[in-house]
C-alpha cells in the first residue's frame, strides 16, 4: 500500500511538524484550492510517482487560475491518482530529515543538507533515537555545510531553534520514531528560514 505525501503530511502535522496548507483534488475541479494563498504548488501523486520533479509532476509559482491547465498537462503525461495543491513556502536552507530503522541499531534519525543537492553533497549526520536537544544541535553543527545556517546568501540566520524542535518532534523522546505506522520516512526538503521551518515534501519509504 502506498502512503501518499499528503497522508504523511497529515500524520506529521498532527504531531506538530509545520507543513504547507494544502488540499487534495482527485477530479478536475480545483475550487477547493481557492482559499489557499498564492503562489501555489501543484503536485501530481499516484502509485508510480515517487520522484516527482524528475517526472515533471511538480509545478511551482502558480496562480489559482493556472491550476486546471497545468494539471491537464500533467494528466496527459502521467496517470496520477490525484493532485496536491499547496501554498509555496518562502526561501530558506533546504534540509533533509529522515527516520530509518536499522536492523541492528533500531530507529536512527538523519539530518543534513537536502533538496536537489542531497545525493551530490552527502552531508548528513545520524543519531540513534531518542535524541536529546544537545544531540540535535550537535548533528547540525557537525554538517560540513553548517555555516549555511548562520546566514544564507547574505540573508538572515536560520531559526536553528525551530530546526532543533523539528528534530526532537521526529527523533526525541515520544517522537514520531515511536509511531510504527509511519515506518521509515523522509522529509526532503524541510525549508529552514529565518522564522521557522516547514516540511514541504514528505515521503513514506516502503520497508
Ligand atoms: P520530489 O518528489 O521531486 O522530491 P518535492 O515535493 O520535494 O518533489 O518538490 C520538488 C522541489 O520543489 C522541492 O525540493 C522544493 O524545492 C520545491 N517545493 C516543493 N513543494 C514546495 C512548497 N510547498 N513550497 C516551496 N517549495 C516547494
Ligand atoms: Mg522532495
Amino acid at each position: 500500500m502506498t502512503i501518499y505525501e499528503h497522508e504523511v503530511k497529515a500524520l506529521i502535522s498532527a504531531a506538530g511538524v509545520p507543513v504547507p496548507r494544502g488540499v487534495v483534488v482527485r477530479g478536475t475541479d480545483f475550487g477547493a484550492a481557492r482559499d489557499l494563498a498564492e503562489p501555489l504548488v501543484l503536485k501530481a501523486f499516484g502509485a508510480g510517482l515517487v520522484h516527482k520533479s524528475e517526472n515533471q509532476a511538480v509545478a511551482l509559482g502558480l496562480r489559482f487560475s493556472e491550476l486546471e491547465a497545468v494539471a491537464a498537462g500533467m494528466r496527459a503525461r502521467l496517470e496520477p491518482a490525484g493532485f496536491l495543491v499547496e501554498e509555496q513556502a518562502g526561501p530558506g536552507v533546504e534540509l533533509i530529515v529522515g527516520l530509518v530503522r536499522d536492523p541492528a541499531f533500531g530507529p536512527v534519525l538523519l539530518t543534513g543538507l537536502g533538496g536537489v543537492w542531497t545525493e551530490a553533497l552527502r552531508d548528513t549526520a545520524l543519531r540513534l533515537c531518542p535524541i536529546s536537544e544537545q544531540d540535535a544541535r550537535r548533528m547540525l553543527a557537525s554538517l560540513r555545510g553548517a555555516a549555511l545556517l548562520d546566514g544564507w546568501r547574505g540573508g538572515p540566520p536560520v531559526d536553528v531553534d525551530a530546526v532543533v524542535k523539528l528534530l526532537m518532534t521526529v527523533g526525541g523522546p515520544g517522537g514520531l520514531w515511536e509511531r510504527l505506522e509511519l515506518g521509515e520516512f523522509e522529509l526532503n526538503p524541510v525549508i529552514a528560514g529565518p522564522s521557522g521551518v516547514i516540511a514541504v515534501d514528505a515521503r513514506h519509504l516502503p520497508g
